[in-house]
């Protein structure tokens, strides 16, 4: 008796309905999604020409008897769901019974699959839909899909279709972050004959990141561990007599629902310029979510400059019954059932991790935000497309023998040229020190090609992940609290040696830092220090600063400004917060109110409140070229240690760097 029934019409008219097959990376999501739910461990995924000649995906999971073997091709024909209760807790990553079909459709298909139970298998031919043969075969238990000459039928899809690299980076790039959801399992992908990729099965998360990107991106991330918050439901409102009766018995629903959050970021230094380094998983199923991105770049906020982004992979776990992923064909997005507590979630654990380890940026740390490559299917691309521009895009570059002749660094241009590209440049030059986005999401892509010296084509040439030798996590800013300052440059930056190194301190931004969560603090506790001025200011409005000041005037107030309108378009300002120099507050209020049009509108009224204190401390802290005797020094470092955030100034530039004695040791040649 096989697994696989069609669905009737009912349900399969409530599935989000759609074209999965788009490109050749999309055959290797159903292709690897359908591997996963077989329960395999082991996937070897075979391509050629970018997948338009040949994908197979070959795994070890449950196999298929002869009957499901051909019932699998019909459309809404799936072992998933069985009734219409199930979509609404859908524990696989395939339920649409759609995507074996459609790939049939438009391709040469070779199926051949053999269930553990059966003593022989079945190999199923198909061409452009139409079955051509269906013979038992010896094969071994497990399942091998060939698709060959995607699109052979469809010529005006075929021309759609990008170059053999940029199709084989989303491929690669797909591959690497499903193997990076599944540390135990062995994920190899192929492609004329070598490895791009290669990944054994280790037992933490941490070693799989250390497998694939190597030892230097996983120093300047942070793990975030295990972080769980439960949601607590509202009893079911039920009526008094079946109230009683429902006393006595087992609850229908538990009261509450765990939610529980794993992954890395990164330290607020390695600055993106576009989201496309953010990776986020949802119960296994690799999703792009508004929810989960604007939660991340809120963790962030503050923290680093506006419209930079960090890297992230993150694994949301929850029950399936609080997210709906029946909203998009591809199954890419989903939608949550509790959409705030989701968002309150991650934002929290990421924010409370950032303070927690304090991470130091190092001398060597480029500034500028790193433009992230592109990204692994085409809905996220496109969705991103919309939202930042895409740097330097692969179409417009030079090729590739044009790059390896005249420019060793052609790595992120190239990948659209016919050559084939994951062979390796002639001088790869010194990845910079933050720079590990490029990997993080090429994966397969850049930083196989860019990073690697020749020797390696496999990420997985990082080796055996040698027990207790784990690369420490870089220096922490907790040292902040033992520096013994030594003196200025510049009168600007300050000097200091540690246990640890030897640190520069930018002192404008550490004392912004300082005063920022100085007047949030006193703000919260409303115990905000004021100055009234001797002649209140008086200042004139446009309209638009008129509007702007009649929505954060009760938030002005109690950061600690006593303003009233005074006449038409007028207000009088009476006092001000205690730091800011008088000199300075005319300057500072319209320039609150301008960061309020431009940028508020849709910013939440604690992103405000922050904005509002972030200007306050700015027009406060001491300047640079201000020279500081020994007391003030040692005041701002102690002060420094003692905020939650040492790490960047409320507008995201960094605080300190440090100069770790180990890397001053190997300058000198000492080890
Ligand atoms: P869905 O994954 O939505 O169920 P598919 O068209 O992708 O639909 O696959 C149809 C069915 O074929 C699956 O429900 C599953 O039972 C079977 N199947 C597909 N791929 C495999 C595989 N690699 N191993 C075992 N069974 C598979
Ligand atoms: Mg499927």
């Amino acid at each position: 008796m096989g697994r696989i029934r069609v669905l009737p019409d009912q349900i399969a008219n409530k599935i989000a309905a759609g074209e999965v097959v788009e490109r050749p990376a999309s055959v290797v999501k159903e292709l690897l999604e359908n591997s996963l739910d077989a329960g395999a461990t082991r996937f070897r995924i075979e391509v050629e020409s970018g997948g338009r000649r040949l994908i197979r995906i070959t795994d070890d999971g449950c196999g298929m008897s002869r009957d499901d073997a051909m019932l699998a091709f019909e459309r809404h024909a799936t072992s998933k769901l069985r009734d219409v209760k199930d979509l609404l807790s859908i524990a696989t990553l395939g339920f649409r019974g759609e995507a074996l079909p459609s790939i049939a459709s438009v391709s040469r298909l070779l199926l051949e699959t053999r269930s553990a139970d059966d003593s022989t298998g079945t190999r199923v031919e198909i061409a452009g839909g139409k079955m051509l043969h269906c013979d038992e075969a010896a094969l071994t238990p497990g399942t091998s899909i060939t698709v060959r000459d995607l699109f052979f039928n469809v010529p005006a899809r075929k021309k759609f279709l990008r170059s053999e690299q940029t199709e084989l980076a989303h491929i690669a790039s797909l591959a690497t972050h499903y193997s990076l959801a599944h540390p135990g399992k062995t994920f190899q992908l192929m492609c004329g004959g070598g490895d791009l990729l290669h990944v054994t099965p280790v037992s933490t998360l941490r070693e799989r990141v250390y497998q694939v990107f190597g030892s230097q991106t996983l120093e300047e991330l942070v793990e975030l561990g295990d972080c769980r918050r439960e949601l607590f439901l509202p009893p079911p409102s039920v009526p008094p007599s079946e109230a009683i009766a429902a006393y006595a018995r087992e609850p229908d629903e538990p009261p509450s629902r765990a939610f529980r959050v794993t992954g890395f970021i990164s330290r607020p230094q390695v600055q993106k310029a576009n989201r496309n380094s953010i990776f986020t998983f949802v119960n296994g199923r690799l999703i792009r979510d508004r929810v989960l991105l604007h939660a991340i770049s809120s963790a962030y906020h503050n923290l680093m400059p506006q419209a930079c982004y960090p890297f992230a992979l993150l694994f949301l776990e929850c029950d399936c019954e609080e997210v709906d992923v029946n909203v998009h064909p591809s199954k890419t997005e989903v939608r949550f059932r509790h959409g705030s507590f989701v968002h309150d979630f991650i934002r929290d654990t990421l924010r409370d991790r950032l303070i927690e380890t304090r991470p130091a940026p190092a001398f060597t740390a480029s500034s500028a935000p790193q433009p992230a490559p592109a990204l692994p299917y085409s809905e996220f691309t496109q969705m991103l497309e919309n939202e930042a521009p895409e740097p330097a895009t692969a179409a417009h570059s030079p090729s590739v023998s044009e790059g390896a002749a005249h420019s060793p660094s052609v790595s992120e241009g190239a990948a659209d040229s016919a050559a084939p590209q994951f062979t390796l440049r002639p001088e790869p030059s010194p990845p910079p020190r933050l720079d590990f986005g490029a990997g993080a999401v090429a994966v397969g892509h850049e930083h196989l090609v860019d990073t690697r010296p020749a020797k390696s084509r496999i990420p997985d040439t990082h080796g055996e992940f040698p027990p207790g030798t784990l690369p420490p996590f870089s220096s922490s800013l907790s040292a902040l609290g033992d520096l013994r300052p030594l003196g200025q440059i510049h009168e600007s930056f300050i000097i200091a040696a540690g246990r640890d190194g030897l640190w520069i301190i930018d002192q404008h931004v550490a004392h912004e830092r300082i005063l920022f969560e100085k007047v949030l603090k006193q703000r919260a506790a409303g115990r905000v220090e004021t100055q009234a001025l001797l002649m209140p200011l008086i200042l004139q409005l446009t309209a638009e600063q008129q509007i702007e000041y009649a929505r954060i005037a009760d938030e002005l107030h109690s950061i600690g400004f006593e303003t009233e309108p005074f006449g038409a378009r007028t207000i009088a300002v009476k006092a001000a917060p205690a730091a800011v120099p008088v000199s300075d507050l005319e300057k500072l209020i319209f320039e609150i109110l301008e960061t309020a049009e431009g940028e508020m509108r849709g910013l939440s009224m604690d992103d405000i409140r922050r904005n509002i204190a972030a200007s306050i401390a700015c027009r406060a802290a001491i300047k640079i070229n201000m020279r500081l005797d020994q007391n003030k020094m040692e005041w701002l470092l102690g002060a420094l240690a003692a905020t939650d955030c040492p790490m960047s100034c409320p507008h995201g530039r960094p605080i300190a760097l440090q100069y770790p004695t180990r890397e001053i040791l190997k300058a000198f040649h000492r080890i």
